[in-house]
């Protein structure tokens, strides 16, 4: 069955509480959380959860999954100070979601180059491979202890940093247990890196449990997270690989911006009706 989900990121100009009822009242029933400035910028304490959880249930909405803090939260920090305060970070979201009933936490494997210093050297490709490696070491118990799995995204840098495109992601998951890692793709962000959506989708295979789906522009993308269908991406081809692969996690959109200046509330309504005649 084909469950939608919508990112709260398409509503990350007002609280957390806000945008779930917008997006509740867009028709979704599943939601991903976004851990951006507004929403769960920190992991919530006990009282705050419980009232998020209460908040949830009275919008008839589900968590399906939990976006952890993007900039420097990733696994393959160059530094190993950094890395241990990153695992830290994402330890403490992996209990967050399991306490919002969240089945997957989406994980930046490795940063933006603009965080990090020097970042041409040629030496960080083996720096950020080993570091990746001794994160998910240390944070795959967290994530079979806690019932969430981590979910690896590809991104949308321009470099030469491991860990990007799916054939090296998929290598990577393949070392570690499916219920602790596997792969969640980003239609836009391969796009932008000129990787074919459907051909990451099937080289993610089996190990592939999440998605953002977002429109970009077919030419020039520039990561642009518009409404499905508004952009140049094959949707329908998006829609066969992902049934190609059984895919049966849930189908989350991340739209964040209308072509036409619409409002959040009028994306999110875009979106909803998309989601009526696609895939
Ligand atoms: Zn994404």
């Amino acid at each position: 069955m084909t469950e939608f989900s919508y990112s709260t990121a398409g509503f990350i100009d007002r609280s957390l509480e806000l945008a779930l009822t917008a997006i509740a009242e867009a028709g979704f029933i599943r939601v991903e959380i976004s851990s951006q400035e507004a929403h769960l910028s920190r992991p919530p304490a006990a009282d705050d959860l419980a009232s998020l959880r209460r908040h949830l249930d009275s919008l008839g909405l589900r968590v399906g999954t939990v976006h952890a803090p993007m900039r420097e939260n990733v696994l393959g920090a160059p530094e190993e100070e950094w890395r241990r305060d990153k695992v830290a970070v994402l330890s403490a979201y992996l209990h967050s979601a399991a306490g919002l009933d969240a089945g997957g936490l989406i994980i930046h494997p490795v940063p933006n180059p603009i965080f990090v210093p020097d970042p041409e050297r040629p030496e960080l490709t083996g720096m950020i491979t080993a570091a990746t490696r001794r994160s998910l070491d240390d944070l795959v118990p967290v994530a079979q202890a806690t019932g969430v799995r981590m979910l690896l995204e590809n991104l949308p840098y321009h470099c030469a940093y491991p860990f990007l495109s799916m054939t090296e992601l998929r290598a990577l998951v393949d070392d570690y247990p499916e219920d602790a890692v596997s792969l969640i793709v980003d239609t836009g962000h391969a796009w932008t890196t000129g990787h074919d959506p459907a051909v990451e989708i099937r080289t993610a295979g089996t190990r592939l449990h999440g998605t953002h789906l977002q429109d970009v522009d077919a030419e020039d993308p520039q990561d642009n997270h518009w409404v499905p269908g508004e952009g140049g991406l094959d949707w329908p081809a998006i829609a066969n690989a992902l049934r190609d692969v059984d895919y049966d996690g849930l189908w989350t959109f991340e739209a964040i911006y209308g072509r036409q200046q619409e409002s959040p509330e009028q994306v999110a309504i875009m979106t909803q009706r998309f989601s009526r005649i696609w895939p």
